[in-house]
């Protein structure tokens, strides 16, 4: 089920935001602390009467984020009430459970949070609350790190009554999604993103829509993108929508890992995770916890992809493959090999990319900024390299730009000037925020055969789908949600 928490200031206004809810959500959370007057009894009445959907109602003490510092006695006698009134749920917390009287027609959810951390003995204070007399037992707990989420995951794993489990903050917000895979009861999702009522809340709009939560059962797979930062990535939409057109029961969710990859690669072995993607800054330090890797992601040093083959972790890199892929195609059918690049940049693309052509038989000349790290990648490689001065005089039947340069905020920026650029040379830029940057718009107006970083973007996760399903990948749908979502990110 889908909750959606009412955090408003009067019973007029929770009346409205019910009515709204109740198109889309499957039971609204009052939470009665948030009022600035007191609740008086007609007035939960009314609310309560010819509800348009199931209610939990709740009214917290300041001590578990309550808003208001209603003494204790007044804060239960309006749980009391809603009872007597045959509200479906009354959520009081743990501690508080006894002096409540029970009927029929309300379920009891006995709550225990923890806004400072996710206690190691979860399963005690689990047990706790069942003891407590719960019908559905709670525990919302902050998580300091993504590795927390496994102790409530356990607690849901083994729960004998319907558990709502959840840990708060931005590492817990896979909870949210994956609790449903596990058993939760409940998830909570805010109709308005900016009123969420506990923090890591993930919006009404993005649990239906994006992460497909009424789809989720305990068979599906789950898949992520392991990163930091990663709150923006564009990556789940793209494989969410992917799974969706194709039916296949598998959501995508982002993975924020602070520290030490391999430990949360680790961890989650368990859950367990059918594949991941890895970005910045954990692409290399994350060969380390692979089973196996294909040779040329252990000559690049870094992996991007991983597939979970019966409990086995298989590392690849599909950077240069996409790379690859949309220069190939900028060059219409002509092949790499013996073909003159100029390569710009010695940075981590740079490094996948080198490593690509240099597999492809390609002719390759690296130009960067930093000199040092121009000659330590061509060594390495072994191609010719120069420095990024050097660029004006470049020959070149392909140029592909490696580096941020061009990236946003400094779009008029280009790492080749106009007149280095000749008709017949393809021109790759890496950078995808714009897509349409400015070497590339000079290259399209010389008359340059180009291809865009959204090109190789969308390839490397057509590449990933395919590793993981075994299917073709719906490109064209990938392709939209790619263009779409990074036109409404742009610029951030
Ligand atoms: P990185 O490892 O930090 O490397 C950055 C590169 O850019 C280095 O070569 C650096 O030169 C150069 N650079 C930065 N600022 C510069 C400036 N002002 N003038 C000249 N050179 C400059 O970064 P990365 O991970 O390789 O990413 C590079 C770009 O590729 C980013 O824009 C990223 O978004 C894009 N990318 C795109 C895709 C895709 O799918 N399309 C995938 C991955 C990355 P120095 O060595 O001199 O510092």
């Amino acid at each position: 089920m889908i909750c959606a928490p009412l955090a408003e200031p009067t019973l007029s206004q929770a009346r409205r935001a019910m009515l709204t809810a109740a198109a889309r959500a499957d039971i609204v959370e009052l939470r009665l602390d948030q009022l600035d007057e007191f609740p008086d009894a007609d007035g939960l009445a009314a609310l309560l009467k010819d509800r348009p959907c199931p209610v939990i109602i709740t009214n917290r003490p300041a001590s578990e984020g309550g808003k208001n510092a209603w003494p204790d006695e007044v804060r239960l006698k309006v749980l009391q009430a809603a009872i007597e009134l045959g509200a479906d749920y009354v959520d009081v917390e743990l501690g508080f459970a006894d002096r409540l009287k029970r009927r029929p027609s309300t379920k009891i959810i006995v709550s225990y949070h923890n806004f400072t951390l996710t206690p190691l003995d979860l399963p005690a204070i689990y047990s706790r609350i069942v003891r407590a007399g719960a019908d559905v037992a709670k525990l919302a707990t902050m998580a300091n790190s993504i590795i927390d989420n496994l102790r409530m995951f356990e607690v849901l794993r083994h729960a004998s009554v319907p558990c709502i489990g959840l840990c708060m903050g931005e590492a817990g917000m896979i909870s949210r999604i994956l609790g449903r895979k596990l058993g939760t009861m409940l998830t909570y999702a805010p109709l308005d993103p900016a009123k969420p009522t506990a923090p890591g809340q993930v919006s009404l709009d993005d649990m239906v829509g994006l992460y497909n939560y009424r789809s989720i059962n305990s068979d599906t797979q789950v898949y992520g993108v392991i990163g930091n930062p990663i709150a923006h990535s564009i990556s789940p939409h793209i494989h969410n929508a992917a799974f969706r057109s194709l039916g296949i029961n598998a959501v995508y969710v982002p993975f924020k890992v602070e520290g030490d990859v391999c430990n949360f690669i680790e961890a989650f072995r368990g859950l367990p995770v059918q594949g991941y993607s890895i970005t910045i800054p954990h692409k290399q330090d994350a060969m380390r916890a692979m089973d196996e890797v294909d040779p040329v992601c252990r000559s690049i040093g870094a992996v991007n992809t991983v597939a979970n083959r019966k409990g086995r972790l298989v590392g690849s890199n599909t950077d240069w493959t996409a790379a690859i892929e949309a220069i190939e195609r900028g060059l219409d059918g002509e092949g790499l090999p013996g073909k003159r690049v100029a390569l710009i940049g010695a940075g981590g693309t740079a490094r996948a990319i080198a490593f690509g052509l240099k597999a492809k038989g390609a002719n390759m000349c690296i130009y960067n900024r930093t000199v040092d790290r121009a000659a330590k990648l061509a060594e390495e490689v072994g191609c010719e390299w120069r420095g990024l001065d050097e660029i004006e005089r470049l020959e070149a039947d392909i140029i592909a730009n490696s580096t941020s340069v061009g990236m946003h905020p400094n779009v008029d920026a280009t790492p080749v000037p106009r007149s280095a650029l000749r008709p017949d040379t393809v021109v790759f830029d890496a950078v995808y925020n714009p897509v349409w940057t400015r070497l590339l718009c000079d290259a399209e107006e010389v008359g340059c055969p180009t291809a865009t970083g959204l090109e190789m973007f969308v390839n490397q996760a057509v590449q990933q789908f395919k590793t993981w399903t075994g299917l073709e990948a719906p490109r064209e749908l990938m392709e939209l949600v790619a263009s779409e979502k990074l036109a409404e990110t742009a610029h951030h």
